[in-house]
């Protein structure tokens, strides 16, 4: 038996047996050792008969007096009683009537069940019985529940692991000694074995312990080795000029914190180089980003390199554009920036492209399609993407083909991730954060409203509106087509413009709208001809309306916070007071959860308290591209995460070859191709 042989060759599985772990995704032996258990029972603990009390109980005893019958509605019901030397109980089996038939009179059995009451006695309830005498796989110890299907329990799944034990027993270890023995870390195979057949909570411990350092440790190891192909590329040095950059902080509206000189400094420092920077400028909702871009940007196009700017939708590089031809007017250099999206007309795009071509047109601003535009790559020099996490290495490799160097690539993200998991899934950049807020920024007042008080979250809302602001409406799903009717946009903008504000203006914007169609929206937004927008997640990210002062999101409960933290970040951008009603949609009191946004306005503290209450997933970025498959690692797990990480950065520094360790290097091959995010 390998590990390449599929599930239907192993010992005990049929044709039956087959289909059902196929339907679980099983087709192999090592699609079995690979599937882990959700949680355990511990049925460890033997008790004499006497003892027993409801719950979970294992016993050694004889089983006598075995009988079946059928009760009403053709139930069969097997009855028997086990003995040992204390006393005895009732064991009761229904539909397992195959059970008379296997009981051996006077054997001694390991039994393990609930003892609970059944028709007004207690008796154990469709235990679990296995010879005292054997390795037990159902009973009497710490029983692992998979995930199941129909016709195929945890019971059969244990049994057929089981038999691939001695093929777990040689699985050669992964890991290379020395990190093993650095990090006292249990052996691979015991690890596997401990996971399936825990002998103890300590054995589960140390197991998932090995297991999670193993992913962290090849996901280090991925970034690690992306990270040192972009320093071997080559790019094209961006000098620093000191007038220029102070020209440009000089004709600035205000100020820039010491947190933006401090990040526009160190890119600065990494354009002049000829390795290629592949940083990630980190910073909450308006901290004030777009400026450090703009900063990086005069550099490479007064030095007559191109610059593209890519940001996830249209709407925003729109934004993008205007704010930036601002920035660079009183440098004169504002006729070098445009705009090329796939929105425009024929002859606007055309002559954009003409632009670029001639070398008029240095900074381009579009999405991501951009890279695939006729730009000048002889003198691409910077690449700026804002809150994306799509440009990965394919689009890297076929950027160095076309343009025989490596860009500079400046990652803007509001995403704030915990310093842990930045580690882990953005291990190959560098990283730098703008930790100050400008000054003056009022935090947005937050106030939660159960589903009966959501008429006065409107009449505040509306209350906001007579003054001459502007609102969101963010609902969590677009249509019926979703699982909930209540609360799609579609369905709140139509009860909204017929019952409670049919004296505003209202308008309708989700994703699947045709992008003219979007555009025309935000523009009636931005231009005041809406008062109150419903929408969907797709105003998260960048969009800018500086009169929107008030923002509600309905089913609150269903976001993380970090994304209500992003969606709160839409309203109040004018430096107004601003206010963020969340909406539930039950009347449960809110959950401690989504009271903290009532106190904490830093997106980095949400983000952290997000990632422990509710895993990766929910901090807002990473549950996007879904390839964070960490199963044992717990990301708040700092103290993993350092040792995996230091000793994937030892491992590296050692130059010993990846390829001895030959499963190490096939999954790291792997990870190297969706560990690049930015
Ligand atoms: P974000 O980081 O969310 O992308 P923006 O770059 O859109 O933030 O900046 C938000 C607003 O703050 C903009 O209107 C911008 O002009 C302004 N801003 C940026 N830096 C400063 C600063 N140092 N002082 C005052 N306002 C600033
Ligand atoms: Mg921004």
């Amino acid at each position: 038996m390998t590990e390449e042989n599929l599930i239907e060759e192993i010992k005990g599985v049929g044709t039956g047996l087959k289909i059902k772990f196929n339907r679980l995704g099983i087709y192999s032996a090592a699609d079995l050792i690979s599937y882990f258990p959700r949680r355990y029972e511990d049925y460890s603990h033997i008790t004499s008969i006497a003892d027993i009390r409801p719950g979970m109980v294992s016993i050694e005893a004889k089983i006598k007096q075995v009988s079946s019958r059928y009760a009403r509605r053709g139930i069969s019901v097997t009855e028997a009683v086990a003995s040992d030397s204390s006393g005895s109980v009732r064991l009761i089996w229904f539909n397992q009537p195959y059970r008379k038939a296997s009981i051996i009179k006077d054997a001694d059995y390991f039994i393990s069940g609930k003892f609970e009451l059944s028709h007004q006695r207690l008796s154990i309830i469709n235990p679990s019985v296995e010879m005292a005498n054997s390795f037990p796989v159902n009973t009497a110890r710490i029983l692992p529940i998979y995930r199941e299907t129909k016709g195929l329990h945890s019971l059969q799944i244990r049994k057929i692991i089981r038999e691939l034990m001695p093929l777990i027993r040689n699985m050669p270890e992964i890991l290379p000694l020395s990190v093993i023995k650095k990090n006292n870390l249990m052996g691979y195979h015991e690890a596997i074995e401990k996971i399936h057949f825990p002998s103890s909570a300590s054995d589960i411990e140390k197991a998932e312990t090995r297991l999670g350092f193993n992913e962290v440790f090849e996901l280090m190891l991925a970034s690690l080795l992306n990270k040192q192909e972009n320093e071997h590329e080559k790019s094209l040095s961006i000098p620093f000029r000191q007038t220029l950059a102070r020209n440009f902080v000089k004709n600035l509206p205000f100020k820039l914190t010491d947190s933006q000189r401090i990040v526009v400094w160190r890119i600065y420092q990494d354009l002049q180089g000829t390795q290629p920077m592949n940083r990630l400028v980190e910073g909450d909702v308006g901290s004030g980003k777009t400026v450090v871009a703009a900063m990086a940007a005069i550099m490479a196009i007064k030095q007559d390199f191109q610059v593209a700017f890519m940001a996830p939708t249209e709407i925003l590089a729109r934004q993008h554009a205007d704010t930036i031809y601002r920035f660079l007017q009183p440098l004169g250099l504002n006729d070098t920036v445009g705009l090329l999206v796939g929105g425009m007309p024929t002859v606007a795009k055309t002559k954009a492209r003409k632009a670029i071509a001639t070398g008029k047109m240095k900074m381009i601003i579009g999405t991501q399609t951009l890279i695939q535009e006729s730009i000048n790559m002889d003198r691409l020099g910077l690449i700026i993407i804002d809150e994306q996490h799509r440009f990965g290495v394919e689009q890297r490799k076929a950027l160095m083909a076309k343009a025989g160097h490596m860009p500079h690539v400046l990652s803007l993200t509001a995403t704030p991730i915990p310093r842990s998991l930045a580690l882990v899934v953005y291990g190959e950049l560098d990283i730098s954060i703008l930790s100050q807020k400008p000054v003056g920024r009022k935090a947005v007042i937050t106030k939660i409203f159960s589903d009966s008080g959501r008429v006065q979250a409107y009449r505040m809302l509306d209350k906001q509106i007579e003054e001459g602001n502007q609102a969101f409406i963010v609902c969590p799903l677009i249509t019926e087509n979703d699982f909930d009717l209540s609360q799609s946009a579609e369905k709140v903008y139509d009860r909204l413009s017929h019952h409670e504000f049919k004296h505003r203006k209202l308008g309708l914007l989700h994703g699947r709208m045709a992008s003219a169609q979007k555009t025309k929206v935000l523009e009636d937004f931005l231009n005041r001809k809406i008062d109150i927008l419903i929408a969907t997640t797709v105003v998260e990210v960048g969009i800018d309306i500086p009169n929107a002062n008030c923002i509600l999101i309905e089913s609150a409960e269903r976001f993380g916070l970090a994304q209500i933290h992003q969606l709160r970040g839409r309203v109040g951008r004018a430096g107004q007071q601003a206010y963020c009603f969340l909406v539930t949609s039950d009347n449960n009191p809110p959950s401690r959860r989504l009271t903290t946004l009532e106190t904490v306005n830093d997106g980095f503290r949400l983000a952290e308290i997000d990632l422990k209450l509710r895993g990766p997933g929910a901090v807002y970025g990473v549950a996007q591209h879904g390839q964070l498959d960490l199963r044992f690692a717990e990301l708040s797990d700092h103290k993993l995460i350092a040792a995996a990480s230091e000793s994937a950065g030892e491992f590296i520094k050692s130059g010993e070859n990846l390829l001895k360790y030959g499963v190490l290097a096939e999954h790291v091959g792997k990870l190297r191709a969706v560990t690049n995010l930015n």
